[in-house]
């Protein structure tokens, strides 16, 4: 939220210096081209001002506002890459800010109030959660997988068939964008790392996913895991009881 603010702080000081800039008198561009870009930087410095605000009170207050929702969509979307780029100068690891975002969004996605049945909830998994000496392609479907328990599949299958949640394994990101596109749910859980679960929330965005980071005792992408009471209390949050299904 520091980065976005900076990120919002580097714009407004950008138009300022464009209107300095349009009154020197022997500006080498044309004051009309320069006029433009400033209130195209002011303008922009207002959108992101009123989406910052909106998502400290999002979060603050833990509902979503929704005529402000439009803004706070923006200001991550289009401000996040900044950020970035921001963090890249002041050696902030990328990790570390993609960490934030993953956790940024998923207080704005916990503030909508998001519940839907549980056949409308996609878990994404990464295919290193599965133990490598595994030879069954549960990539191809989750139901090859013997549930031997040498890895946390076997418990990811247990709890998701008892709540009737549909799970693939995603071997990269552009086949997780892919199950997200044949099975269509209204919300999407995903297992990953930082980084792709950054890219995957962007990229399939309007949709609401959460992230659950993973970990990665044995580092990336090798026999990975994920704490699994946080991706029971996940799901259950956002998936409807039996009772409350209509
Ligand atoms: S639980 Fe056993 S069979 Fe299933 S993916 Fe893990 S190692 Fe393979």
């Amino acid at each position: 939220m520091g980065l976005l603010l900076i990120a919002l702080l580097f714009l407004f000081f950008l138009a300022v210096y464009l209107l300095v800039f349009v009154r020197y008198p022997y500006a080498i561009y044309s004051r009309t081209f320069a006029l433009g870009l400033t209130i195209s930087a002011l303008i922009l410095s207002f959108l992101f001002l009123c989406g910052l605000l909106a998502i400290v009170f999002t979060i603050l207050k833990k509902r979503t506002f929704m005529p402000f929702k439009w803004f706070m969509d923006k200001t991550l979307l289009l401000l996040y890459p900044i950020v970035l780029q921001i963090g890249r100068f002041m050696h902030i690891t990328q990790e570390k800010i993609q960490r934030s975002f993953i956790e940024v969004n998923n207080q704005l996605v916990s503030a909508r109030s998001v519940e839907v049945k549980a056949s409308e909830l996609l878990l994404i998994l990464p295919h290193c959660l599965q133990n490598d000496s595994c030879t069954y392609k549960i990539s191809h479907d989750v139901e090859n997988c013997r549930r031997c328990g040498d890895c946390q599949m076997a418990d990811i299958l247990q709890f998701t068939s008892e709540r009737g949640i549909r799970v693939v394994v995603a071997t990269g990101g552009t086949l997780a964008r892919r199950a997200v596109e044949r099975h269509r749910p209204r919300t999407v859980v995903a297992v990953a790392c930082e980084r792709d679960l950054s890219s995957g929330v962007l990229d399939t965005f309007p949709l609401p996913v959460v992230g659950v980071i993973n970990e990665r005792p044995q580092g990336p992408c090798y026999n990975t895991r994920v704490d699994l009471k946080n991706l029971q209390d996940v799901l259950d949050q956002l998936s409807l009881k039996p009772k409350e299904v209509t």
